[in-house]
């Protein structure tokens, strides 16, 4: 995280909300990205703003055009923009809506229906609901259930009452000859996700027609498509005296409406003055606000909130756990009600890159952005599916679980168990926690250090012997792979890479451990960030060990050792300039950026030609992994990444001058990251020589592989000399597919292999590096 920010944000901030310990900083579709770059999936939607998903181009375009031409103009003189949103909205909104005041939020517009009810009626009484939530200005507040929320700011406006929410009686009994209007929100959302019934509303609807009261619906968070209908009111068949909106309403810019239907405007009451607001109206809202509509009906998001909402509520429904009371929700607006407090649920899914909402103590509440894909649902739903579940049974040491398919290994439900934990980068601590309780029932000294790698040695205390370190990783990259044993095979997402090595590594010391003191100090290290180009766990155990041997936990398969991992860097290239007409003489920025990957390109070529032969590993490789342009009519603009695979000894310095060189020839804003020095041993050292009589003794024959990917021997290699390999059980083909699975027969057959090699180099004590 960007501490430095989130710490001046903490010091300076009003302090009135509980934050969480993410800084966003960027979003596209349900997509949302913190300072490090690390992805979320929004199941938040800024509390029902963003129904059109976040970055919408259409809606830049459309801020950044109406800024040219006008961002200010008052509702006292008449405005293009404003008119077209007015009759639109007119055209949208249930029948007899058809006068409107634009307000800049949800409080505004619910303290607005106020007025305009009592002054329409000229009755003052407003009565509300059990568990409602209107907003927090004065007025707004009164009507306002929690009272938490309320208590603090007593006395509130006069002459509001609260009545329980479906139930026409309680209804007959609030609504008196005083009272000036009634508001509802047809799903209570932040009250805790209650869905009204239709009966209810419609009787309340008859009940205020016949004692001359008004229905206020309170559309703010339910509006714009997110239950399924563009209003939630389409699916009552009832018709609103006012409805209010704000929340998705400009696809992200702050306004709210205030509908009047013909009751409130045949009163006759509603004059000059009676109500007004500096930048109600604007034009900057109201051309984003057009541009939002549009989107909607285009992407018909409102059909699209209904098929996934349905989806998801069956989803939800099916998970097992004794910890869901039940699944309310229309559309995606999804209430799971626990029989524990929510908070720590919540935590759980932010830490798995999932963020959700509470609705009251004790519903968790899902509020993605209408846009989501079907895929990352899917993916939100399974980690709910797994905090949920996995809260239900908390995890327990291997030796006290019970094994439910007959005769399975402990080593096997090791590797299985630590499957079903997610694991992205940076979003290591359960794994990390869950390993350190599994590694001590297995008689290992663990602990979370404080980079929040999982340590295990077989010593208590660090010794004058050097150790002998066997360094895997603990995250993978996302895309959840149902885990299940079919046969041998074994799925889940880090099968093979690499919490097959890992959990194969854990379970070779502890056999070792177990079987002879007088060993070197054997510690295994579960390091945090290694698919991250940070590579900050491996990082951070550099200075802290200098062992005489050390094996990377990468997937060579059981019989392989690899000796060697290419290099890496990493090209953030950007072009910007003035839009040019295309048939102009000057090139565009997407001919420029492809002019340097050609030069990239050719470079690479004559270099190979020169130094490489026939050898992929000795060879220079670029590729081209993103390119993306955009032009908003005023600017073009194309970025691009380039990643090189660098062959031993390169000079990566003069690599890196050469292509500042073209860059700046050509305007081209370049930046280099993710910097890592290829890495290559011998088979001759005494580890590989180890591997080569386990393997042999197994009945197999050792093979070497040189690797055209990095892997934390290139963090590591550099600073601790020559006697590392790279082994783990794993077809690395299998890395990163959505297909990755293990071999049970294989893995097993590491973890033998490993006891070999341990017992071999951890009792070579005077061998040094
Ligand atoms: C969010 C919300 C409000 C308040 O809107 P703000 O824009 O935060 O002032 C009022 N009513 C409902 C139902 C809401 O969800």
């Amino acid at each position: 995280m960007g501490t430095n920010l989130v710490e001046i944000e903490h010091q300076y901030t009003s302090g009135v909300y509980g934050k969480r310990p993410v800084e966003i900083v960027r979003g596209q579709g349900a997509t949302l990205w913190d300072a490090d770059g690390r992805s979320y999936i929004d199941c938040m939607a800024g509390h029902g703003v963003a129904n059109i998903g976040h970055g919408r181009t259409e809606i830049a375009a459309a801020l950044a055009a109406q800024a040219q031409r006008l961002i200010t103009c008052p509702e006292v003189v008449y405005n293009d923009v404003r008119a077209r949103l007015l009759q639109r909205l007119a055209q949208i909104t249930p029948e007899g809506l058809n006068n409107f005041f634009l307000c800049n939020s949800g409080t505004e517009a619910v303290e607005g229906a106020f007025k305009f009810a009592r002054l329409a009626t000229g009755r003052t009484g407003i009565v509300a609901t059990l568990r409602g939530f209107h907003g927090r200005s004065m007025g707004a507040l009164s009507a306002t259930w929690e009272k938490h929320y309320r208590e603090p700011f007593a006395p509130l406006i006069p002459n509001v009452s609260h009545m329980r929410y479906n139930d026409l009686t309680a209804a007959a009994n609030a609504i008196s000859e005083d009272t000036a209007a009634v508001i509802i929100e047809l799903i209570q959302a932040e009250g805790g996700v209650h869905v009204a019934q239709e009966e209810y509303v419609q009787g309340l609807a008859a009940l205020c027609r016949e004692r001359g009261a008004l229905l206020i619906i309170d559309e703010i968070q339910t509006g714009f498509g997110r239950t399924g209908t563009l209003f939630a009111c389409e699916q009552y068949g009832v018709q609103p005296d006012i409805l209010c909106l704000a929340k998705s309403l400009a696809g992200g810019v702050p306004m709210g409406a205030v509908c009047l239907g013909t009751r409130v405007m045949e009163s006759g009451r509603i004059g000059k003055g009676a109500h007004g607001s500096t930048f109600g109206g604007n034009p900057l809202a109201c051309a984003a606000a057009l541009a939002t509509l549009d989107i909607l009906e285009q992407e018909e998001l409102a059909t699209r909130a209904a098929e996934l909402g349905a989806y998801a509520q069956q989803r939800l429904r099916a998970i097992q756990s004794p910890l869901i009371r039940e699944v309310r929700g229309r559309g995606l607006l999804i209430g799971i009600e626990l029989t524990k407090r929510v908070q720590p649920y919540l935590e759980a899914l932010c830490e798995r890159g999932v963020l959700a909402l509470p609705a009251g103590a004790n519903v968790l509440r899902l509020l993605p952005p209408l846009v989501i894909s079907r895929e990352q649902l899917d993916q939100a739903l399974d980690i709910v599916q797994e905090v949920l579940r996995g809260a239900s049974e908390p995890l327990q040491p291997i030796n006290a679980i019970t094994i439910h398919n007959d005769g399975a290994r402990p080593e096997i439900t090791l590797l299985q168990r630590m499957l079903t934990i997610a694991s992205l980068s940076r979003q290591e601590s359960s794994l990390a926690h869950f390993l350190v309780e599994q590694a001590q029932q297995l008689g290992l000294h663990a602990y979370v250090d404080e980079v929040g790698n999982f340590v295990a040695s077989t010593h208590a205390e660090p010794t004058e012997q050097a150790p002998v370190v066997l360094l895997g990783h603990m995250d993978t990259v996302p895309g959840n792979i149902p885990v299940r044993i079919e046969d041998d095979l074994l799925y889940g997402r880090g099968a093979v890479d690499a919490k097959g090595p890992l959990s194969a590594f854990i379970c070779a010391v502890a056999r070792i451990a177990q079987q002879s003191a007088g060993l070197q100090p054997i510690i295994v290290v579960g390091a945090v960030e290694e698919e991250a180009a940070t590579s900050r766990g491996a990082r951070g155990i550099i200075q802290r060990y200098q062992p005489s041997a050390c094996i990377i936990g990468e997937p060579s398969s059981s019989r392989a050792v690899t000796i060697g991992y290419k290099g890496r860097l990493l090209i953030n290239g950007c072009v910007a300039q003035q839009s040019s007409h295309s048939a102009g003489p000057a090139r565009s920025s997407n001919e420029i950026a492809a002019a340097f990957w050609e030069r990239v390109r050719r470079h690479a070529e004559e270099w190979n030609q020169q130094h490489a032969g026939s050898s992929a590993f000795a060879a220079l490789q670029p590729s081209l992994r993103s390119i993306q342009s955009s032009h908003n009519g005023l600017e073009e603009r194309t970025s691009f990444t380039i990643g090189y695979r660098l062959p031993p000894a390169f000079e990566i310095p003069a690599l890196r001058e050469q292509l500042q060189r073209w860059a700046y020839e050509d305007d081209i804003h370049i930046q280099f990251s993710g910097e890592e020095v290829a890495y290559q041993t011998t088979r001759t050292i005494p580890l590989a020589r180890a591997f080569i009589a386990a393997i042999r003794s197994t009945g197999a024959q050792p093979t070497f592989k040189n690797k055209t990917g990095t892997s934390d021997m290139n963090v590591v290699g550099p600073h601790w000399g020559q006697n590392i390999v790279a082994y783990g059980p794993g077809d690395s083909s299998l890395d990163h597919t959505p297909n990755e699975h293990i071999s049970l027969t294989e893995y097993t057959h590491a973890i033998d292999v490993l006891e070999h090699v341990l017992h071999t180099i951890a009792a070579q004590r005077e061998t040094a590096l």
